[in-house]
């Protein structure tokens, strides 16, 4: 068996253990400030060290968890997507995406996902399994070394890439509060977003916990007909359900919910859609983000004209619902989540694997 992953650890694990070897309680500190402040991806970098203890730390854990197979730049070279192998020879991606003075990575929860979107790369893999909150933690500090080399620094992370985070909601929220961790990375939570199709117990769940990361519902139609033909999920959970848990959330946190929708081209990007969309959105505290559609070889979906996601946008902006246009970023690189795994040479998610246990 593998030894365990050292970003699994938070703090109090560690100096438990390092206590356990018989070392003073400064050194857990020193090899976090290592991991979270120096970037040090292997036992060797850790020079403050006696060499007896790295020679521990390096029997006990892995800390290189994540080897990149392929790694794509977009040709305006603000987009590198990275494609990951893991022990078990699954595969997962993650990107970065520089705007402005923005660095901002997309991570991902899962192996696939079992949600089954029909326009998602990811959602035609299937499920394959949970990221440990280890594997989550990595990639972020994967392109933290990589931005640090460049005298760069991550400022936003969105959980948006493969996987649904709520279904491995524990892994998810234990690597953020890991990467939030004050001694450590120090990465502000409200830095972060998660993005959910809709869960509807783990949407109220996270309002209890009142968090101050963002929360982000990949929505994508405003009646459940339509969306049910996309997300499967709605059999499970109603677009009112969801709006309703919408509304708890921002009652006990007063913070705004984003809706996710991916314009497809005469399927979600009508005149009738956005009327609907924005009648359903009024009084709720909240933010649409409209994007054209990624195209994936397994939807026949189009991606909506510059002309149509302005009218769209229009229509929300003129009945009171804030609405942003974005961009596609890294469409020459295959950024849509999951395009790079799908087409990888490594174990990929089977029918067998399929996901169960959906909250
Ligand atoms: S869009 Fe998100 S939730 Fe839907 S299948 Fe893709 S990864 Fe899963």
């Amino acid at each position: 068996m593998n030894p365990p992953l050292i970003y699994d650890l938070d703090l109090p694990d560690l100096a438990r253990l390092l206590e356990s070897w018989g070392e003073p309680a400064y050194r857990a500190r020193q090899v976090w400030q290592g991991l979270y402040h120096a970037f040090h991806a292997s036992p060797a970098e850790f020079t403050t060290l006696p060499a007896s203890l790295r020679q521990k730390l390096a029997e006990a854990f892995r800390f290189q968890v994540l080897a990149p197979m392929t790694v794509l730049e977009s040709s305006d070279r603000q987009t590198i997507k990275t494609l990951f192998r893991l022990d078990d020879e699954r595969a997962i991606e993650a990107v970065l995406m520089r705007y402005d003075k923005r660095r901002t990575l997309c991570i991902s929860t899962q192996v696939g996902c079992a949600m089954g979107c029909a326009f998602c790369a990811t959602g035609q893999m299937g499920f394959g399994r949970h990221l440990s909150s280890g594997e989550i933690v990595a990639q972020v500090m994967h392109y933290a070394r990589l931005l640090h080399a460049t005298g760069e620094t991550v400022t936003n992370v969105v959980v948006m890439g493969m996987g649904e985070p709520f279904h491995n909601y524990e892994n998810t929220l234990a690597a953020i509060d890991r990467l939030n961790d004050a001694d450590g990375y120090n990465f502000g939570a409200r830095r972060f977003t998660i993005s959910t199709v809709g869960l509807v117990p783990m949407i109220r769940r996270f309002a209890q916990e009142q968090r101050q990361v963002n929360l982000a519902i990949s929505l994508h139609a405003a009646d459940d007909a339509l969306r049910l033909s996309m997300m499967p999920v709605t059999k499970k959970y109603s677009i009112d359900e969801i709006l309703a848990a919408c509304q708890e959330y921002v009652a006990a946190t007063g913070r705004r919910v984003t809706f996710e929708w991916a314009l497809i081209r005469e399927v979600n990007d009508t005149p009738e859609q956005a009327r609907l969309l924005a009648h359903k959105l009024k009084g709720l505290l909240c933010h649409v983000n409209v994007i054209p559609l990624n195209p994936t070889d397994g939807f026949a979906g189009q991606a909506t004209t510059r002309e149509r996601a302005e009218a769209f946008q229009a229509s929300l902006e003129a009945n009171g619902i804030p609405c942003t246009i974005r961009l596609r970023r890294g469409i020459d690189i295959q950024a849509g989540c999951g395009q790079l795994a799908s087409r990888a040479a490594v174990k990929t998610p089977t029918p067998a694997d399929a996901g169960r246990d959906i909250p």
